[in-house]
């Protein structure tokens, strides 16, 4: 491999081939790069993703295992991040990616309420079973989580033990891709895992203006084009809790167009068919969603991804 590692990112030239002196364990940044490259170039259908695994094995990931999504998005996120030798492209990648939540827990005993700074890649989302098998919108979730009502046990220094609580999740600040992980895996009594089947709609856009409490954000001025959000990617799982297949519905910046990625294959869908994905009780291994994606702004430009 050439030696083309500049001293640092400076924003206009990309992740070049590494040094040989960088160890194979450190490559996934110059692989995912030389995939993107293969996957423009190629004249084949398909690339296969081989190298990547390869450092995917590193961090002891195996082929052929079912992976939660979050669980693979926050591996790979953190390899690329111990692995990007520039620091200013990394602080750019975090701006783009991190959530920054702050939880708030108040003592049911004596009322003592404690915060934490968290920061996350994704927001998780327990899809639970419902009895009546409704469809669950995406905003009542919202409402649900940042209203707060989630009973947690934690140490409470004023009655100094461990007390049960009430946990509150709030944004802190209003992130550039807001991605929320929809967790249908559920522990059945007989200890078995299960996928909940249950509908889950979510809107194409999202106005947190609507949803949120505005005062939360006193320090700063946003304007209204940053509360909204549109949906620019579904990962969605077929199969059971155990195994089944991934593939991700993506929106084209070029031709405002849904298209399904697939394995070796990618077509033209409508938007109706990305909301088959909701879920269906009747239909048991189908497609449906497990990672949303979406990101700030209005209007249908592309992604800024910043200086
Ligand atoms: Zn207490």
């Amino acid at each position: 491999m050439g030696v083309e590692c500049g001293s640092d990112y400076n924003g206009g030239v990309g992740i070049r081939r590494p040094d040989d002196n960088v160890s194979a364990e450190r490559h996934l940044p110059y692989e995912l790069l030389a995939l993107f490259e293969e996957m423009q170039n190629t004249k084949e259908d398909a690339v296969f993703p081989y190298r990547i695994l390869c450092c995917l094995h590193t961090v002891g990931m195996r082929s052929f295992a079912q992976y939660d999504i979050a669980d693979l998005f926050y591996h790979i996120w953190n390899l690329l991040i111990e692995q990007i030798p520039y620091p200013s492209l990394v602080k750019r990648l975090r701006e783009l990616y991190v959530i920054r939540l702050k939880e708030y827990v108040t003592c049911h005993k004596c009322s003592h309420i404690q915060s934490r700074d968290l920061e996350v890649l994704t927001i998780p989302l327990l899809v639970r079973h419902s009895k009546y098998h409704r469809n669950l919108p995406l905003v009542s979730w919202y409402w649900c989580i940042y209203a707060g009502s989630e009973d947690h046990q934690s140490f409470c220094p004023k009655c100094e033990g461990n007390t049960a609580g009430q946990k509150v999740l709030r944004l802190s600040h209003l992130p550039r891709t807001l991605s929320i992980h929809l967790n249908r895996i559920s522990q059945q009594k007989s200890s078995q895992l299960q996928k909940v089947n249950r509908p889950l709609s979510f809107p194409s856009t999202l106005d947190l203006s609507e949803v949120l409490d505005l005062e939360q954000f006193p320090e700063q001025e946003h304007n209204q084009s940053e509360y909204q959000y549109r949906l620019f990617a579904v990962v969605a799982h077929s199969g059971t809790a155990s195994s089944g297949h991934y593939c991700a519905y993506i929106k084209s910046w070029k031709d405002q167009k849904w298209y399904c990625f697939n394995d070796s294959s990618v077509c033209k869908v409508s938007w109706d068919d990305v909301k088959c994905t909701y879920g269906n009780v009747n239909f048991h291994y189908g497609v449906m969603a497990c990672l949303l994606v979406y990101i700030q702004g209005a209007g249908n430009k592309g992604p800024d991804i910043g200086k």
